[in-house]
């Protein structure tokens, strides 16, 4: 509905506590933001009468609160200490079809197994190829169900041996949870697009994209998957330690790429991702977009009481807002944070406007103006990105309604002007908006109907981020740049190799 690019998934784990579906059903909730077309959460316990595992799963098609909308679900259903949950957003071609939801869930030689994935395989075509040659029948469009079939064509004696097989042979941006009948496996790959993060509650071991999902259920953040690991979690291997650790070389020549955008716009701002908080780094972004754009050779303003005000587009946008802010007025240039777009947080993707006017209707039905805020004041609205467009010319629309003196539009990214193969949903290069005026920022301010458009710069965008995070990972930034980190080989149309 909104002009964003889409992040596909997020995913859960719980090992060994007697809540695991519940604490899964919360971290959805919170995760919810990640993927809200269908949720799913399988578990699994030892059936005494029966004598075997059992791997019960629940999934359908909905938000989080309404496919686990009765409490005895978690009672009658999803027993058992160990879980893992899915969030999942597909494109419209695939979300159609109930054997994408996921996690996908398998019974092979060696026992049942269960699956959520994160992110996009860029092998996923030349896999798919050797299957089909092979005469294997596919029973999802999802590239997820490749990783399935390596485990289960593994010539390896052991589970754990079979599943590193698996992950040895796919490549592209994948965070994994696998639950096997009583281990839980959580895995990142070796160039660590996607967050992953290990907590602790109540003793049991708890793993989620990100730690928003600890904080609703009140655990405690331990640390980050690492780019490359493959965190085995089993209090049963007959060591005293219940963590095992394996760990995936990058693709020869290639290094860690962690997803930039994730702090730009797709993560939670409550989030610790990466080793650092999102909040943080937004707020460094607004800095840095303040030094790279001062306004104060650009707005004239005669009185204190009508100093420009800067305004963000809710919610994601907020602490660049306020850290654009706060260095313009370290620097001299005097501007005030305001309030001036108010967000409907009860209009969800389902919501549907019928008519001509249905997507400027969606606009206003999501975001409505602070007449007071803006009337006769120069405007710096400071926005994460602009997609196509669309939404920021809907609502520099309204914003104009409100009579302000002028508006300048703030991003506080690069121009987007690549897809992504990694895990996120873009829309067509053509459509883009830096690619449809050629870069031309005059010709993007008219389109959109503001005074001036400035966006952040490549360098500056990495370099606010590094100074917030001194990791020594380093980041894929090839929306901005086309400079791919994992080259990719899908040669098949998208709908066909769904993202999760
Ligand atoms: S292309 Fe952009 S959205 Fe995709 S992983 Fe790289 S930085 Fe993230």
């Amino acid at each position: 509905m909104i002009d964003k690019p889409h992040d596909y998934c997020g995913i859960f784990g719980v090992y060994d506590h007697p809540d695991a579906a519940l604490l899964t059903y919360y971290g959805l909730h919170a995760l919810q933001h990640r993927g809200q077309e269908s949720a799913g959460i399988v578990t699994t316990y030892f059936d005494e009468k029966k004598d075997r595992h059992i791997m019960p799963m629940h999934k359908d098609f909905g938000l989080v609160l309404s496919v686990f909308d009765d409490s005895k679900i978690f009672k009658r259903e999803l027993k058992g200490n160990l879980s893992i949950g899915h969030n999942r957003y597909s494109t419209s071609g695939s979300s159609k079809n109930p054997a994408n939801i996921q996690p996908f869930r398998v019974h092979y030689r060696h026992g049942n197994l269960a699956i959520g994935h994160n992110g996009n395989l860029t092998n996923a075509r030349i896999l798919r190829d050797r299957f089909r040659d092979e005469g294997v029948l596919f029973q999802t469009t999802s590239d997820t169900e490749l990783i399935l079939h390596l485990i289960s064509h593994s010539r390896e004696e052991k589970q754990i041996d079979q599943v590193l097989e698996a992950l040895h042979q796919i490549e592209g941006a994948y965070c994994l949870v696998i639950l096997t009948d009583d281990k839980l496996i959580a895995v990142r790959d070796p160039n660590g697009f996607r967050p992953l993060a290990l907590g602790m509650k109540d003793g049991a071991f708890i793993v989620a994209s990100e730690t928003c999902a600890f904080d609703i259920i009140d655990a405690e953040y331990i640390r980050d998957i690492e780019p490359g690991e493959v965190l085995i979690i089993d209090r049963n291997n007959g060591e005293s330690e219940p963590l095992k650790s394996y760990y995936l070389d990058p693709k020869e020549g290639t290094t860690t790429s962690q997803c930039i955008f994730e702090y730009v716009y797709f993560s939670r701002p409550d989030s610790r991702i990466f080793g650092e908080n999102v909040d943080k780094i937004r707020r460094n972004l607004g800095k840095q977009l303040a030094k790279e754009h001062p306004l104060n050779e650009v707005i004239k303003y005669p009185d204190r009481d009508k100093r420009p005000i800067v305004i963000s587009v809710p919610d994601s946008s907020n602490t660049a807002a306020i850290g654009y802010a706060h260095e313009s007025n370290k620097a001299g240039f005097d501007c005030k944070y305001d309030i001036g777009l108010i967000r409907n947080h009860y209009v969800g993707r389902t919501f549907i406007s019928p008519g001509q006017k249905s997507r400027e209707q969606k606009v206003r039905t999501k975001f409505n103006t602070v007449r007071g805020v803006l009337e006769g004041r120069s405007v710096i609205i400071v926005d994460d990105s602009i997609v196509r467009g669309t939404t920021s010319r809907y609502l520099v629309e309204m914003i104009r309604e409100a009579n302000p003196k002028e508006i300048h539009f703030l991003v506080s990214s690069p121009p987007i002007t690549h897809p992504c193969f990694y895990g996120m949903d873009f829309p067509s290069t053509e459509e883009l908006i830096a690619n449809k005026f050629n870069g031309d920022v005059a010709a993007i301010a008219k389109e959109i109907g503001v005074d001036s458009v400035r966006y952040l710069s490549p360098g500056g965008l990495v370099s606010a981020v590094k100074e917030s995070n001194d990791s020594h990972h380093s980041y894929c930034t090839a929306c901005f740049t086309g400079d791919y980190p994992v080259p990719v080989n899908f040669g098949v149309e998208k709908e066909e190799n769904e993202i999760v």
